[in-house]
């Protein structure tokens, strides 16, 4: 395995672009209301990343097995989808009670942040509310587990002590990743995990830290469109995600709107 660390300067850079990534991540939140569309959400999105000078990384971006490059900037996924949702293909409109994941990457002077929210739209119900609360809870855990020293397992162990702390599942199979140079690099990084498994933290490490939790199981299906994700039994999922840099100290969170 080829984990390719990186340098303060660039971690600096990094820094620059995450807070770039988490304003505008910010700014389409507010957008998001009943009767907005996804398509507006991702040509403010497109609009919003271009403005700054950067890119969006998912755009024409093909993943391995993939059979065609994904379409927009932003993967947009409500209620059932889980990731990959695509918004600009056969547009959706947001409804009242919705929760929609809204995950974006940017490249900033060459390099990648990679980062999702799910926020709830209009009025919400308490299953929705405390689904975005206990994933949110899971990514706080798996950051602080991500420490020079400790494994990806031990993030995984942290990530899925808190879910299965509650009523619902992390999705199968779905994981985070390494990530700077491009958008996907090694390790992975699991959801699921045993302590001192896996690869070894050090100082350098860039990686994308993203529970995505089931309010019923945890199966997932892939959908046509070569992307989405649903999930299997048809229950709501969330999504949140940020990028975190490991130091000597412990680990900087890069995508945060300071
Ligand atoms: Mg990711």
């Amino acid at each position: 395995m080829t984990i390719r660390l990186k340098s303060e300067k660039e971690i600096e850079i990094l820094k620059e672009g995450g807070r770039r990534h988490a304003e505008i991540l910010r700014l389409l939140a507010e957008m998001v209301e009943p009767g907005v569309s996804t398509l507006a959400l991702e040509e403010e999105a497109l609009a919003l990343v271009k403005a700054g000078g950067d890119k969006p990384a998912h755009l024409g971006y093909t993943p391995a097995g993939a059979k065609r490059p994904f379409p927009a900037a932003l993967c947009i996924s409500i209620n059932d989808e889980i990731v990959h949702g695509i918004p600009n293909e056969t547009p959706k409109v947001l409804k009242q009670g919705d929760v929609v994941a809204i995950d974006l990457s940017v490249i900033h002077q060459g390099l990648f942040t990679d980062s999702a929210i799910t926020v709830p739209v209009g009025a919400v119900d308490d299953e929705a509310r405390e689904l975005l609360k206990a994933t949110k809870r899971a990514l706080e855990a798996g950051i602080a587990a991500a420490k020079p020293g400790n494994h990806t397992g031990d993030i995984g162990f942290a990530i899925s002590k808190v879910v299965s702390e509650t009523r619902f599942s992390l999705a199968e199979d779905l994981v985070g990743h390494g990530l700077g140079y491009a958008l996907h690099e090694e390790p992975y990084v699991p959801n699921v995990g045993r302590k001192g498994e896996g690869e070894k933290l050090v100082p350098g490490m860039v990686l994308a830290i993203e529970p995505m939790v089931n309010a019923g199981r945890g199966g997932i299906r892939q959908m046509k469109d070569g992307y989405t994700i649903k999930t299997r039994d048809g229950s709501r999922s969330a999504h949140f995600e940020h990028t975190v840099a490991i130091t000597e100290k412990g680990n900087i969170v890069l995508t945060l709107d300071k």
